[in-house]
């Protein structure tokens, strides 16, 4: 996992928040070289772990950052949720979520009753709306040894001013409030169904195609979990982990050389 044989690559997944925007406001220095790999014929996809948007929502915005791309690219965590819930419950089941409304369309496009009884799960995502009724609703299901299927883990996000609190920092709350015997699933980064969907719309093998995320826990360890290279970019969340490492490392995506 030392070097990556850029003769081998035919395509590139990007993380979304803190490597193509911050917030509302696109990064540059990605959206330019985005638009290189793009005129010479990479496929591009993008994957993320934020449930607040649809992927023809995260498409307009990528495109308004400047860059031209179809929704199908697009492989967001409320899809990925909504799909794992869905080879898993009949369609019909009742499902409690605390959540977007993009996460709890894609629970109803698949068929599912969104409802607070006889609950066969929990979906938790990112919720702006979140209040201590809802962490009590989920958490009394949860107790009673229901499954929880969250989006992700990241406990923070950025924005254009700065930082945001994360899914993770709101369903660790729900877990919290459950207690220990909790069972639960998280679909998002750093598990690996994201880059599965987004490989599967690329039409293209793990090995000729590189991961490039700014968070280590995530993006990197997926791609690790994975065996896919990776590369780690300065632009979002600041990491700390020493024992998760890219295959490579840059401060942004202007100086990334493919040779
Ligand atoms: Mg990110």
């Amino acid at each position: 996992m030392r070097k990556i044989n850029w003769k081998k690559i035919k395509g590139f997944i990007f993380d979304l928040d803190g490597v193509v925007y911050r917030g509302s406001k696109p990064i540059k220095s990605a959206v330019k070289k985005i638009n290189e790999l793009l005129k010479n014929n990479y496929k591009v996809a993008f994957l993320t772990n934020n449930s607040t948007k649809s992927q023809k929502e995260f498409a307009k915005k990528i495109i308004k950052c400047g860059i031209d791309i179809n929704s199908k690219f697009i492989i967001t965590t409320s899809v990925a949720t909504a799909n794992f819930v869905s080879k898993k419950y009949k369609k019909g089941t009742n499902i409690y979520v605390v959540g977007s409304k993009a996460l709890k369309n894609e629970i109803k496009i698949k068929k599912f009753k969104i409802s607070k009884k006889n609950v066969k799960a929990v979906v938790a995502g990112l919720d702006t709306n979140i209040n201590y009724k809802k962490i009590t609703e989920a958490s009394n299901i949860l107790r009673s040894g229901k499954l929880l299927v969250a989006t992700n883990l990241d406990k923070i996000l950025p924005n254009e001013k700065g930082f945001q609190p994360g899914a993770g920092s709101i369903i660790q709350s729900i877990i919290d409030a459950t207690g220990p015997k909790i069972k639960k699933i998280f679909v998002g980064k750093p598990n690996t169904y994201l880059i599965k969907e987004a490989l599967k719309v690329m039409k293209l093998k793990k090995e000729n195609v590189v991961l490039v995320g700014d968070q280590l826990e995530t993006d990197i360890l997926a791609a690790k979990n994975f065996k896919m290279k990776s590369i780690l970019v300065e632009t979002g969340v600041p990491n700390t982990s020493k024992k998760i490492k890219a295959t490579l490392k840059l401060k942004n995506l202007r100086n990334l050389l493919i040779k």
